[in-house]
């Protein structure tokens, strides 16, 4: 799709553009007929800032290449310079504040040098450049300013990084009073949540796993925003059709969302489990679901119920086994937790309260449902829960991604009860928390009997990722996992059998008496 000339004549500058957004605006300008200087800092930028100066002359705009360290005040006029050497009528008139680094630390091992470091990019940079640039910029110019949803989340690890961009954000409203008026000038924000960029891939893992429910609760779809979500909004914002826009933060934040999900790892590298905490934002009522392991679990929600974030309401089971329920008696024992009911199946440990098949209970908003998978264990139960913004299934040891539990108490037939009747029946969009983080595993079986993309896809998934929890839907394991794909003629072929029973089956036998092959590689 071809860009309209929109911008023919105009000179841009663009901080940060050898990669990521920043490279996304540069060319983006440069199909609608904007010269663009192109900015880059350390020399693995380099490379890159090339490929992008043969893009931006392909689109027969004008390009200037500049390497320029932000953080020193000399290096700004560098910038300058180049804008007004490529500018047809010796003015800039757009100027895109997008560099910034986005290293995390906690407030308890930051440095004054991480402080600066960040402030003179982030902050420093976009402040001096403009008053460097003020002088040049044509009456209607145009500032835009790449921030993130970051400065009002309440991010942990990002101190500085909010610091700086909730600042541009305030500053962003007194320039558009001061360089209104007076020069015509626009200022706007453009605010994102995560985008699929390096820096985003560079992020710690517990940074992620922090996003993660506001990724899960972006208004326009789940899903981390993509370099061209982000791209005709500042277009739009440079264009003389946004001269009425100014002041303004475009923002991209999630809504509040009810229901929040933590995985608590326990026995790491040995079973795997996981417990997890959910919370319903708007009461803070929790459960905390099979918190088998003590030791691991008690500290993290001692941590909450402390900081006022949970109020925790009872423990919730999905089957008797030790490595699930085993740690009830044991949790309660801490006077925080004491007298706290236990919901689960009529054997788990201390039991106070079995729901019948199909009828639940309520954590503040979030509506909770009971539905009995028996196989794995007779008292098998998968906790469905939904709120006005998205549903999960707790599953237990009845179904995990790509695979299913051992038939200790139950039969084959059972089995397919659960999976391919009662959990198939859930909406598609349901996210599947299973009791242990045995993707890698499951994958490496499911492949030897079923080659088909959606299998492959989780394969290189689990090769990829540590936990995987929560990242596949009830609709993904329809796709990919072989237990709930018993009609598919691949996997009647592989079990010699039609009878949906016989396959399930014999597909539990094959899997109970499968050796992977060492590393195995597709
Ligand atoms: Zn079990």
């Amino acid at each position: 799709m071809s860009s309209p000339r929109n911008l023919s004549g105009k000179t841009a500058i663009v901080t940060g553009s050898s990669r990521g957004i920043g490279a996304g605006i540069a060319i983006d300008l440069a199909n609608r007929g904007a010269n663009v200087v192109v900015n880059y800092t350390s020399p693995r930028g380099e490379v890159a800032a090339a490929g992008i100066f043969k893009d931006i002359e392909a689109t027969g705009s004008k390009c200037a290449v500049v390497q320029a360290n932000l953080a020193l005040t000399p290096d700004l006029q560098k910038l300058v310079d180049a804008a007004l050497a490529i500018s047809e009528h010796g003015k800039i008139d757009i100027l895109v504040h997008n560099a910034g680094t986005g290293d995390d630390s906690y407030l308890a091992d930051l440095t004054e040098e991480f402080y600066e470091d960040q402030m003179n990019v982030n902050l420093k940079a976009p402040i001096f450049l403009t008053k460097l640039a003020l002088p040049h910029i044509a009456q209607g110019g145009r500032i835009v300013m790449i921030t993130s949803v970051s400065a009002r989340m309440g991010i942990p690890q990002q101190t500085v990084y909010a610091g700086t961009k909730a600042a541009l954000e305030g500053i962003c409203k007194v320039w558009a009073t001061e360089l209104g008026k007076k020069h015509g000038i626009t200022v706007n924000c453009v605010s994102p949540g995560p985008v699929a960029t390096d820096m985003w891939t560079e992020c710690e893992p517990d940074v992620i796993a922090e996003l993660q429910p506001a990724i899960d609760a972006t208004p326009a779809a789940a899903r981390v925003g993509e370099v061209s979500d982000i791209v005709p909004i500042v277009a739009f914002l440079c264009s003389e059709e946004s001269r009425w826009v100014t002041g303004s933060v475009l923002a991209f934040a999630p809504f509040a969302r009810a229901m929040h999900i933590r995985s608590i790892p326990m026995w790491t590298g040995s079973s795997d489990n996981y417990a997890y905490l959910v919370i319903d934002d708007k009461t803070k009522d929790a459960v905390i679901i099979d918190p088998a392991n003590p030791e691991e679990v008690a500290p993290v929600l001692k941590e909450q119920i402390s900081s006022g974030k949970i109020n925790l309401t009872a423990i919730v089971n999905t089957h008797h086994h030790w490595d699930h329920a085993g740690g009830n008696n044991k949790l309660l024992a801490h006077p925080e937790f004491e007298g706290k009911p236990i919901i689960g199946g009529k054997d788990c440990e201390g039991v106070t309260k079995t729901p019948k098949n199909g009828e639940g209970f309520k954590i503040g908003d979030i509506a909770v449902k009971a539905l009995y998978t028996p196989c794995h264990t007779q008292d098998s139960i998968c906790w469905f829960m939904e709120d006005s913004t998205g549903r999960v299934v707790f599953t237990g040891d009845t179904l995990f991604h790509g695979g299913c539990g051992r038939f200790f108490e139950g039969s084959a037939e059972e089995m397919n009860t659960a999976l391919n009747k009662t959990l198939v029946s859930i909406p598609d969009d349901t996210k599947v928390y299973p009791g242990h983080e045995y993707t890698k595993a499951n994958v490496k079986f499911a492949i030897s009997v079923l080659q088909s993309e959606p299998v492959k896809k989780l394969h290189s998934f689990a090769e990829n990722n540590k936990e995987t929890q929560g990242k596949f839907t009830i609709g993904d394991e329809k796709q990919h996992n072989v237990f709930m794909r018993m009609d598919d003629p691949v996997i009647q072929k592989a079990t010699g059998k039609t009878d949906p029973i016989d396959v399930m089956a014999k597909l539990r036998e094959m899997k109970n008496n499968f050796k992977p092959p060492p590393d195995q590689k597709l």
